[in-house]
């Protein structure tokens, strides 16, 4: 098959590898936008469960990824000046760049050619592919051009963000809420290598209204952030990859694939920063993309109709449990009074398919300390 690929992000670069290793009769062709060491982002995170699919399927592409990764194992709710422990979260996390350079090695070596410096916003220019991946991110320009055959719903989220890095580090992932006069302020922050964090703040629009976060330059609102997360950061800076803020875009696509053109990872469907799955759902997509392939081949449109069949059930539902996760940052006000325990108890049942016995099971202690908090004083 010849199969051009239209974005170097996770979701192309893994499809291409897998499909390249299979066959090496195959001519695969990823073209990316930028150059070869440009990225945006500090780290990625993958839960136990979602590398376990990578290393399944690419055992040698899992050794690199997983070769002086940071991995931890509880998470921590900062709320009310007060850290609530929770254990066993376990957490894998990578610079995205590592990733992205383990994917350009093993592309590679199977023999996938990549262009870099390639922007392509037309899909006509590879006529002769039998199949073209748009996998070129979450603005995709082949999506917009075809929009009225993919059908995209683009629902923009009130919340502002601002994607940061820090030298402070943050070995559990910490999700910090801090108040102030002009409102709440978040954090979700994570240690990544030996010496780096991501930390993404997020802030409400009434907030960053009152606050003029969005009358500031980028190095005023970083220093903003800094005094916000002053006691959290204990005199690291926050560093700035053109951190701007943005309004996430919850996006969704009627039809997953025209003609002989196919949508994947961030292009067919985001998640929320807030679940950090975004890389995940983009290398699960190349996954299905791929199983399909071998199940249906020498037939583009039986592979297109497989790849929906196999894919959209799982793809919905995180993309559900994404928007719950996202909903509950956005509607915090009433919860802020809680008490530290029963805030990061009611963020851990907040989609709604964690309940108590599963807390249980999961975290003994913070089931205890909130049973003992519903009981009442002198239970
Ligand atoms: C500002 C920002 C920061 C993020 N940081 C993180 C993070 O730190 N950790 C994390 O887990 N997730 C992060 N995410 C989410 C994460 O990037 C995505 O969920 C994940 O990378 C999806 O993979 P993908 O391959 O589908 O898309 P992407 O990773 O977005 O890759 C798409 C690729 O296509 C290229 N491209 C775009 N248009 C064209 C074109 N016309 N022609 C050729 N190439 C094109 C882009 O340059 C890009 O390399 C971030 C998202 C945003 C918006």
């Amino acid at each position: 098959m010849k199969i051009s690929i239209i974005g170097g992000g996770p979701a192309g670069l893994f499809y291409a590898y897998l499909m390249a290793r299979e066959n090496a009769g195959h001519d695969v062709q990823v073209y990316e936008r930028d150059a070869e060491d440009a990225t945006y982002g500090w780290g990625v995170v993958f839960s136990d469960v979602a590398l376990a699919f990578v290393r399944d399927i690419a055992p040698e592409l899992y050794a690199s990824m997983t070769a002086g990764q940071v991995v931890h194992d509880d998470m921590a709710v900062v709320h009310g000046g007060t850290r609530v422990r929770l254990a066993n979260n376990t957490f894998h996390r990578m610079a995205r760049i590592d990733l992205l350079a383990a994917l350009h090695r093993h592309c590679r070596q199977v023999g996938v050619k990549l262009h870099f410096n390639s922007r392509q916003d037309d899909p006509a220019r590879f006529a002769d592919s039998d199949l073209i991946v748009a996998a070129d991110g979450a603005n995709s320009a082949i999506r917009s051009r075809l929009a009225e055959h993919f059908q995209p719903e683009l629902d923009e989220r009130p919340n502002y963000l601002a994607w940061y890095g820090t030298t402070q580090l943050f070995p559990a992932l910490s999700l910090i809420f801090r108040q102030n006069d002009d409102g709440l302020v978040i954090a979700h922050t994570y240690q990544y290598s030996a010496d780096h964090s991501t930390f993404l703040v997020e802030v409400d629009p009434a907030t960053f209204e009152r606050a003029g976060l969005g009358r500031m330059s980028e190095a005023e609102s970083l220093a903003y952030c800094e005094g916000v997360f002053a006691e959290d950061l204990q005199g690291h800076r926050l560093l700035s990859n053109n951190s701007q803020w943005f309004r996430y875009t919850i996006v969704k696509n009627r039809h997953w694939h025209w003609r002989n053109i196919v949508l994947l990872g961030d292009a067919l469907r985001t998640g929320h920063p807030s679940v950090g799955s975004g890389t995940r759902l983009a290398m699960q997509d190349s996954i299905a993309l791929y199983e399909s392939c071998q199940a249906q081949p020498g037939s583009v449109p039986a592979i297109l109709a497989d790849f929906v069949a196999r894919r959209q059930p799982g793809s919905d539902r995180l993309q559900q449990a994404a928007i719950k996760s996202t909903e509950w940052y956005e509607n915090l006000g009433p919860k802020l009074h809680l008490d530290p325990v029963s805030f990061a108890y009611d963020y851990v049942t907040r989609s709604g398919r964690v309940d108590h016995a599963e807390v249980r099971r999961r975290d003994p202690e913070l089931a205890d300390a909130y049973e003992r908090l519903q009981a009442g004083p002198g239970a």
